[in-house]
């Protein structure tokens, strides 16, 4: 369930959620007329039925005790300090390549500038982890590209590096795709020929094929 639909059916006014990553103030809200101007701390999101009910509450009647509020929190303080951690750790930089560099390249090239994406080597799995498969990532929320930093290295070539980061791209630019019963579409048709647009297409599929 939708926490904004949820929040004015209960305060019957118009809310406007801005989603903080704050690790002190969790819910602060400001009220214009029939607005509510909420920034609330983005674990809320996933909160249960009685703490949205409870913000509600907070809403109509500030200065209010939230222990329902406080509890969650509590309870999920762990998972901020997670996000707190992956927010903090943009690495563009690597060893070989810097991947800003050449995102903000491909952007030119590709996009005319028009992309806004954060991109980020993600962190080394530690010796005896499973090697992870996948070479990039894009996170639509927070906009952000991860990459494999097994791609950090001077035997994979540049074109190929592109490659991965432009194909994230495509993501971002396309945005996600549903089918008309909601499932996501992932590599469309349309995709498939926009990748297929990338200048060393062929090289790289090739140099991935001899590379498993
Ligand atoms: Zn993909």
């Amino acid at each position: 369930m939708n926490l904004k639909r949820i929040l004015e059916r209960r305060t019957k006014k118009e809310i406007s959620i801005t989603y903080t990553n704050n690790r002190v103030s969790i819910i602060s809200f400001k009220t214009e007329g029939n607005r509510v101007l909420l920034r609330i701390q983005r674990l809320f999101k996933e909160a249960p039925l009685d703490v949205i009910y409870e913000i509600a509450e907070l809403i109509r009647n500030p200065g209010m005790k939230t222990p329902l509020i406080n509890e969650f929190f509590r309870r999920n303080q762990w998972r901020v300090r997670k996000q707190a951690r992956n927010i903090a750790k943009i690495e563009p930089e690597g060893r070989v390549y810097n991947l800003k560099k050449i995102m903000e390249k491909l952007n030119r090239e590709y996009f005319n500038g028009a992309l806004d994406l954060t991109i980020t080597w993600g962190r080394r799995q530690r010796r005896y982890a499973v090697r992870k498969r996948t070479l990039g990532s894009y996170n639509y929320e927070t906009r952000t590209i991860r990459i494999n930093p097994i791609l950090d290295s001077p035997r994979v070539p540049r074109y190929y590096l592109e490659y991965v980061i432009y194909h994230e791209m495509l993501h971002a630019y396309l945005g996600i795709r549903r089918t008309k019963d909601g499932r996501r579409l992932v590599h469309t048709p349309e995709f498939k020929e926009l990748e297929r647009r990338f200048k060393h297409y062929d090289r790289a599929i090739r140099w991935e094929k001899g590379n498993p």
